[in-house]
């Protein structure tokens, strides 16, 4: 099916398609480095290429909205370039958006987002719009969290696998090709740091990074040399999967 794209109609055809509309997707993104291996917008450009293609996957019954560019990048502002908003700006700019898209009669609303430094910020959104504003509001991650099960370990990858590493290095190739440098280095992760996995201290809660101090001196984590669209390509495939799954429950069961 072909995906209904907002920045891509005209309001006519908006009108007409819009009692089919069942939910819009609004990928959310980052402006933050990626170290040596992959541009600032890297989180953007795959939210909004995976939204896209979950709008493959359901036509006019999803309206895919232009891209948030901008979240919560706190923790990689040591590194030049990267633009953070305030938690509460980011949150004040999703409900907004969510709100105006309630006007005109889109009143379920699905986040889906490129950069975990969002995710308690977005929690705090689907809140405010659900019992504030009436309007039903879900986020769902698009990475490593929902395709790790895929990984296996013929096929090397690192322990500390996430930002601009070979997993996420992986899907952009799939996603966003034009994002991925076609020369990468390791990841210079700090001594001690292990940010997955049973022996990660943070694995039950939260921290506050400094990245280039607390986690990668380059800005990267694993080695995103390892990265390869095939294995990308069926990563994302699961991904796609479980995020399908999520976007059906809501439209039949909700
Ligand atoms: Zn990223």
């Amino acid at each position: 099916m072909k995906a209904l794209i907002l920045e891509e109609l005209i309001w006519p055809e908006l009108k007409q398609v819009l009692p089919e509309i069942e939910l819009a997707v609004v990928p959310v993104g980052a402006c933050e480095q990626h170290g040596p291996n992959t541009t600032f917008n890297t989180d953007t450009a795959r939210a909004y290429g995976f939204s896209k293609m979950i709008g493959e996957r359901f036509g006019s019954q999803v309206l895919v909205c232009p891209p948030v560019p901008y979240g919560i990048s706190v923790h990689h502002m040591a590194f030049p370039g990267t633009v953070t908003l305030r938690c509460e700006t980011y949150i004040n700019l999703l409900t907004d958006i969510a709100v105006a898209l309630s006007k005109h009669g889109i009143r379920r609303i699905v986040f889906l987002n490129g950069h975990g430094g969002n995710s308690g910020s977005l929690s705090a959104v689907i809140n405010i719009l659900k019992y504030e504003h009436g309007i039903d509001a879900y986020y769902s991650g698009i990475g490593l969290n929902l395709f790790e099960e895929g990984i296996t370990p013929e096929m090397g990858w690192s322990e500390n696998l996430g930002h601009a590493s070979e997993s996420e290095t992986a899907q952009a190739m799939v996603l966003c090709p034009e994002v991925v440098r076609a020369e990468r280095k390791k990841g210079e992760v700090v001594e001690g740091f292990i940010i997955r996995g049973k022996e990660a201290p943070f694995r039950y809660g939260g921290c506050a990074w400094n990245w280039k101090e607390d986690a990668s001196a380059n800005g990267a984590l694993g080695d995103a040399r390892l990265a390869n669209v095939d294995d990308g390509a069926r990563l994302n495939q699961i991904a796609l999967e479980k995020v399908e799954h999520m976007i059906r429950h809501i439209i039949e069961k909700r």
